[in-house]
């Protein structure tokens, strides 16, 4: 579930007053009603930027101000793909964990990873737990795995390395 005054928050309650059907706005931004429902449930990879702010528009949303206000919130995410460059894989044993390289930018706002290009995830990849992302390699709530390790083979990062060399590697980025 959004927080309160979160930016999925507020795109549904300015629907609701307006007395719009997510499908009708999804039919607006050429999207689908699953879409609009995932943001609003807090999922907020589930539409582009550019999409957000052609929401914004439909519904009347002032989202320069709504930026402004939201500019002191901010969260950690990360890029959930093992093989890219943002992310440290590294062994454990017979284990091999990855590291993501956390990013730290303007909550509910989409951001994409610098390395590849991707949406980054600002929640537990784990749809049952979904708790904000803090930093280090697993949900401190439920114990997912922020990044699932790429398939044997995969790009040759993992092992070798100390904790401080990861640490180091991983020093969250502040965007903005
Ligand atoms: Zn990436
Ligand atoms: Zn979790």
């Amino acid at each position: 579930m959004p927080t309160a005054e979160s930016l999925p928050w507020k795109l549904r309650q300015a629907r609701l007053e307006r007395s719009i059907k997510q499908t009708e706005l999804a039919q607006q931004l050429g999207v689908s009603q699953a879409a609009v429902s995932q943001f609003e449930r807090g999922n907020t990879s589930a539409l582009s930027f550019a999409k957000i702010k052609d929401a914004a528009r439909v519904l009347g949303l002032d989202l320069l101000r709504e930026r402004e206000e939201a500019a002191d919130a901010r969260a950690l995410m990360f890029c959930e793909h093992a093989d890219c460059l943002a992310n440290v894989a590294y062994s454990r044993g017979s284990k091999t964990i990855v590291r993501p390289r956390m990013t730290l930018a303007a909550a509910g706002v989409a951001s994409h990873c610098c390395e590849c290009g991707e949406l980054l995830l600002d929640h537990c990849p784990n749809e049952d737990c979904a708790q904000p992302v803090a930093e280090g390699s697993f949900c401190p709530a439920c114990g997912t795995a922020y990044v699932r390790p790429a398939a044997a083979g995969g790009n040759g990062q993992a092992g070798g390395r100390d904790v401080e060399t990861i640490r180091e590697l991983t020093q969250p980025r502040i965007l903005g």
